[in-house]
């Protein structure tokens, strides 16, 4: 057991606290002592100081190291008490020193990258998202990536290596890797987790040995589709880095999406336990079901699903009634896209298909709805049986590393 200490906000850290219970107050703990229940939300840009000498020494700490300024804040780009409390919860909940917020899972992903020493290599694992995909495969920020499968890691590292990166479960395939085998391989070279499908409450990769642990929080931290935000759980020297690069660049997250997503976490193991359930309902029929020629779906559970159809799955998309047709997920309703059209369009279709990325393939991000409800929009969604002489491929794939 950890020995109690003061976080952000005076929290005593008790690391013998159930997720659960952490879920809920992590972020909170001064708000009694304070005669508040509900966290505040700070919305300033800028804060009054009649002592400029003491700002000017805050600021020049951060700048050396990126540690959060003590005292009151000084500008909206340096920190902001609503979001710290965010960034609070979510360290408390993935085990980790710290974690910094920004305004998405791109932008967070961004920061990493520019975070990294010069000349900036990186050895990745297909498939990940696919902006995440594209954005180290354009080389926007000045990175060079070596794509690898998860055996080749340890071959593909280099001197100037800075970054390895997976997706674990991945998008869209939900392919899972031995995050403990992966950080092993990485040696000293940091290893960052897009834990993003499986959040703390079915993972926490920092104990696996991963230095990073990124989300999209967009997704199962808010939880209900209407906060677009990304973080990194980390320790606190690679968090000194990430907020330099935030107060540079300026991809912070508002204060308003800092109080939605301390909100979300309070009900995250509850939505995701309740979702993975109907999930693992869906997974029984659809792999049951003839018109389905592959269910892929990770040993470690969940409420991401990802098929393959015979039949044509546009016309799946397009006959969903109750299931809404859009890209992203971890919402607390269902939601089905077709990720060679949308979420992976920007990914080169070679590298795409390559990846295990089918033509045929569509992703379900299960919600709270009733299963039963779920089934009939997707049986009817799914249309007419197969004809029959159609070849049939084994249904159930339990998505492996690499696969
Ligand atoms: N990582 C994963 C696994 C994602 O699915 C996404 C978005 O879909 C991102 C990162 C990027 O996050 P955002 O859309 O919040 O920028």
């Amino acid at each position: 057991m950890d020995t109690p200490s003061t976080g952000a906000h005076g929290d005593v850290r008790a690391a013998s606290r159930a997720l659960a219970t952490e879920a809920v107050h992590a972020g909170r703990d001064d708000l009694a002592r304070q005669g508040l229940h509900a966290p505040p939300i700070d919305l300033s840009t800028t804060y009054p100081s009649y002592d400029s000498r003491a700002e000017a020494a805050r600021i020049d700490t951060f700048a050396a190291d990126g540690a959060d300024p003590s005292g009151p804040p000084v500008y909206g780009r340096l920190g902001n008490p609503t979001v710290a409390r965010f960034e609070t919860a979510l360290a408390r909940l993935e085990g980790t020193e710290s974690a910094v917020a920004f305004a998405s899972g791109m932008a967070a992903l961004s920061a990493v990258l520019l975070a990294l020493p010069h000349p900036r290599h990186v050895v990745a694992v297909r498939p990940l998202y696919g902006c995440s995909d594209h954005l180290l495969t354009a080389g926007l920020l000045g990175t060079e990536v070596t794509w690898t499968d998860p055996d080749g890691i340890a071959r593909a590292l280099r001197p100037e290596t800075g970054l390895v990166l997976v997706e674990s479960p991945a998008n869209p395939t939900l392919a899972e890797l031995d995050l403990r085998a992966v950080a092993r391989a990485c040696g000293p070279v940091p290893l960052l987790a897009d834990n993003t499908f499986a959040t703390p409450v079915l993972q926490r990769p920092a104990e696996q040995g991963a230095r990073l642990v990124l989300h999209s929080a967009t997704k199962y931290l808010g939880g209900h589709g209407d906060v677009l935000a990304g973080v990194v759980a980390c320790d606190e020297e690679f968090a000194g880095r990430l907020r330099r690069i935030r107060f540079a660049t300026g991809g912070v997250l508002h204060p308003l999406a800092g109080y939605l997503l301390l909100r979300g976490l309070s009900t995250l193991p509850v939505r995701v336990r309740a979702a993975s359930a109907n999930a693992a309902e869906l997974v029984r029929r659809l792999t049951a079901d003839p018109r389905v020629a592959r269910v892929h779906y990770p040993r470690l559970g969940g409420a991401m699903i990802a098929f393959e159809v015979y039949g044509d799955p546009h016309e799946v998309i397009s006959r969903v009634r109750l299931v809404t047709p859009a890209v992203s997920l971890g919402s607390v309703d269902t939601l089905i896209q077709h990720p060679a059209s949308i979420s992976h369009r920007i990914v080169d279709a070679g590298d795409r298909r390559a990846s295990g990325v089918s033509d045929r393939l569509l992703r379900l991000s299960v919600g709270l709805e009733d299963v039963d409800d779920l089934w009939a929009d997707l049986d009817r969604a799914l249309g007419d049986p197969v004809p029959r002489g159609t070849r049939r491929e084994p249904a159930f794939v339990s998505s492996e590393a690499g696969a």
